[in-house]
């Protein structure tokens, strides 16, 4: 069976056919492709084509697909058990591994998925201020978790509208919503309501909705208003943890946050999320506090085995130069290969192993207003010209790309190649 009719099947029994929307290809229009298997940088469609994949499940595969060192040890675990429900020593060789390399992980409870892990941290939150009103920004992506799913409404800065069918105004009424990159705006939700506020939750680098990084400043702001409020800080690192640096933002731009959230990478393709913090914040949950927080699955020895392995890597090894500079190489070949082709409106936004690719702007972008409206149909032309020839991008022009250790430069020289196929075909 071919994807085409994979995905007609598909329709009958799931909604949209997928299990998550972007898998769908509804932002860029056709079929989406179905994989059987998936190897280092590649993937391996039903109908037997390889494709160069910076999608790489979204995030989760710093050291590529299958990687030998974590197949090894996901097999071993495979024979020892599956899940115990019960004490195991695995997750705590990857808390400890962690809290004693990240500072302000003093201590971190395990769960299955980023959504989790931001929807148990607000509640740590709200119970260790006795507060209900939690700050977001627009253009942050924290999981789907109610509360969560707002932009921003329009008229009074802060008040927040909902994001989704399902989500009534009792249920975000303690949402309040801000741009990103104002400062001004922010000073003045907190002289009015900063002390109602729980939390302020960001993802310190925007990497849900193109990538928009913030100027130090603003994130900084964030940490001082927080702080002379009685606000917490919590930054959902769900992407940038392990991915930007080992310590991820927090750690290169040294703002301490006082709660944070990672997923993806941590649980080394597994399905694993965790919140963590300071010791006083994490000891109100439960058994050792009043905070209820529980999963079935929690702590899965897969998921901590090649956690543990996949983030020993990345301490050792150090990757995090090499993969930007690789990222650099791709995307400004591929911005010179558009150039040249003839159209010049394309540019490439990095940061370490993350790329987005974007229409040309005068300034860069840091709020979800400034992004082109032409850049979602300019993306979706560009994504099915190097789809068809076995380059693989997530599947929208808002979602972000990501290289793997695996992606060599050989790799990056066949992708270039590709583009270079891909663009002439059309003349
Ligand atoms: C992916 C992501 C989430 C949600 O994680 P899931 O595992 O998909 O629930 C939350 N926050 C950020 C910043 C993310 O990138």
């Amino acid at each position: 069976m071919n994807s085409e009719e994979l995905f007609l099947r598909s329709k009958q029994v799931v909604p949209g056919g997928v299990h998550s929307p972007v898998r769908s290809f509804a932002s860029v229009g056709g079929t989406p492709v179905f994989f059987r298997e998936a190897n280092g940088a590649y993937l391996k469609s039903v109908e037997g084509k390889d494709y160069i994949d910076y999608c790489l499940s979204f995030g989760p595969l710093l050291f590529g697909h299958r990687h030998p060192e974590i197949q090894e040890i996901v097999e071993d675990t495979v024979r020892r058990a599956w899940s115990f429900g019960a004490c195991e020593p695995y997750s705590l060789e990857l808390a400890e591994f962690i809290t004693s390399r990240i500072p302000w992980v003093e201590k971190i409870r395990f769960v299955n998925s980023g959504t989790e892990a931001v929807m148990s941290a607000l509640r740590v939150a709200r119970a260790a201020t006795d507060r209900s009103k939690i700050l977001k920004f627009d253009g942050c992506y924290h999981g789907h978790l109610d509360q969560l799913l707002v932009k921003s409404g329009s008229g009074l800065a802060g008040l927040s509208s909902s994001d989704s069918k399902g989500i009534g105004p009792e249920i975000i009424q303690n949402t309040l919503v801000l741009p990103l990159d104002d400062e001004k705006a922010l000073e003045e939700l907190f002289q009015t309501q900063g002390n109602q506020i729980a939390c302020l939750i960001i993802e310190p680098i925007p990497a849900n909705y193109g990538l928009l990084p913030q100027r130090t400043e603003f994130l900084k702001k964030c940490r001082e208003l927080t702080t002379k409020y009685g606000v917490l800080l919590l930054f959902d690192e769900v992407i940038s943890g392990f991915r930007v640096s080992f310590q991820g933002m927090a750690g290169i731009t040294g703002i301490v946050p006082d709660l944070v959230c990672y997923g993806k990478i941590i649980g080394g393709g597994f399905p694993v999320g965790a919140y963590a913090g300071k010791k006083d914040l994490m000891d109100l949950v439960a058994p050792s506090g009043p905070v209820y927080q529980a999963g079935t699955l929690s702590a899965n020895p897969i998921g901590m085995r090649a956690g543990l392995k996949t983030l020993t890597k990345a301490w050792n090894e150090n990757p995090y130069p090499e993969l930007e500079t690789k990222t650099k190489k791709l995307t400004s070949g591929i911005v010179k290969l558009l150039t040249e082709s003839g159209d010049s409106q394309w540019e490439a936004v990095t940061y370490g192993s993350l790329f987005w690719l974007k229409a040309k702007t005068k300034e860069p972008i840091r709020t979800i207003a400034n992004i082109p409206a032409d850049h979602k149909v300019k993306f979706a032309t560009f994504f099915h010209k190097l789809l068809n020839h076995g380059v693989y991008l997530a599947p929208s022009g808002y979602e972000v790309g990501f290289l793997s250790t695996v992606h060599t430069d050989e790799i990056i020289e066949a992708t270039l190649n590709k583009t270079m196929k891909a663009l002439q075909e059309e003349k």
